[in-house]
């Protein structure tokens, strides 16, 4: 088969595979979508910790074809949670699963889904409807893990929240914080996300930090930063109300460091949380893609093959791109 490795950190390559064969407690699916995340970028850099010769695609569904001793019907579409907790390590034992030391994420620590075929715990397959749109089921991971994040920060409704960045995690942020009553700005520069993000429930749209106090001076109840930039970081309790909460999404780089005033966190006692993986959240996340409570289709930029796979993770998305998509 055909799939997409991260040799070394700056090399990968779309090359033949063998198709892979099932562990005891795995099943194997034929991959129908695999979403090309940020994070795929970060690994490509070595901004993220990695394992070598591994074929990426973290967020993907596909089709049973081999069901192991799983008790699903082969031919059921699920949704890969990639994130495999050891349920046996401090972290796993007090219930913080995201924190396991011991977790092997599917397309970071084992095969992923940029192949045509992915064998993967069948603990962590969440069924999907058969007449489910067959690349809506990429979107199930990067909501999962932007579920954890409004878990967090509780939106309230009638509350202010500023989503920072209009990237796929941003928007699936701004429909969340909607759909919970709440008013709704999204910050992020691009004038075509801008637009995208009111098309899909955000009240009002900023540019920048300037716009954004111009429209709410007193800042928002609830900040979530999903553009993992230093700068927005940093921004991110400035435009913070008194007694209000941030909840970071965004990844930076391992080793960065960010401008912030702890006398003013302390001062207007503004709480800061950071957001890590999806725990607990992956199949709530696939029953709202399942039953359309999230819209998923406007993210879609468009759709590549495994041989773009490479050239797609070792440039920064185009101006505009939410999200690409890979059909093996
Ligand atoms: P993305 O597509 O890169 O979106 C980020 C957006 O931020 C961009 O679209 C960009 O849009 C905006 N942005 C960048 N700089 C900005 C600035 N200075 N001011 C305002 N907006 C700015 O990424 P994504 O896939 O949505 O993911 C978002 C972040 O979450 C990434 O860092 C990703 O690694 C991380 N992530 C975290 C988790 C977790 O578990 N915590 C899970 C998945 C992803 P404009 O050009 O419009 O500004």
């Amino acid at each position: 088969m055909r799939a997409t490795r991260l040799i070394s950190t700056g090399n990968v390559q779309t090359i033949d595979a063998d198709t892979p064969t099932r562990g005891h407690a795995d099943i194997i699916v034929k991959v129908e979508a695999a979403g090309i995340c940020g994070t795929d970028r970060h690994l490509y850099k070595g901004e993220f910790p990695s394992v070598a010769n591994t074929i990426l695609g973290h967020e993907f569904s596909g089709i049973v074809t081999d069901a192991g001793n799983s008790g699903i019907p082969t031919g059921t579409r699920v949704t890969c949670d990639p994130n495999t907790w050891c349920g046996a390590c401090d972290q796993c034992r007090k219930g913080r699963v995201n924190l396991c030391v011991n977790n092997i994420p599917t397309g970071i620590a084992r095969d992923g889904g940029f192949a045509e075929y992915c064998a993967f715990p069948a603990h962590k397959a969440h069924v999907l409807p058969a007449n489910l749109h067959p690349l809506h089921g990429a979107f199930c991971e990067p909501l999962a893990c932007t579920l954890h994040g409004m878990d967090l920060g509780s939106p309230q409704a009638g509350e202010r929240v500023i989503v920072i960045g209009g990237g796929v995690i941003g928007l699936l942020a701004v429909q969340i914080a909607k759909n919970a009553g709440a008013h709704v700005m999204l910050l992020t520069r691009s004038t075509a996300k801008q637009a995208l993000g009111q098309s899909l429930g955000a009240d009002l749209v900023a540019g920048s930090k300037d716009a954004a106090l111009d429209q709410w001076p007193q800042g928002a109840e609830l900040v979530v930063e999903c553009a993992g930039v230093e700068a927005t970081v940093s921004m991110s309790p400035s435009i913070t109300q008194t007694g209000g909460r941030v909840v970071v999404l965004g990844v930076l780089p391992q080793g960065k460091q960010v401008a912030i005033e702890p006398f003013d966190l302390l001062f207007r006692e503004i709480q800061m949380h950071y957001s890590f993986l999806n725990p607990f959240t992956h199949e709530r996340a696939a029953q709202m893609i399942a039953n359309a409570s999230i819209e998923v289709a406007p993210l879609i930029t468009r759709t590549i093959s495994l041989e773009e796979v490479p050239d797609v993770i070792a440039n920064d998305a185009p101006a505009g791109e939410v999200r690409a998509i890979a059909i093996p």
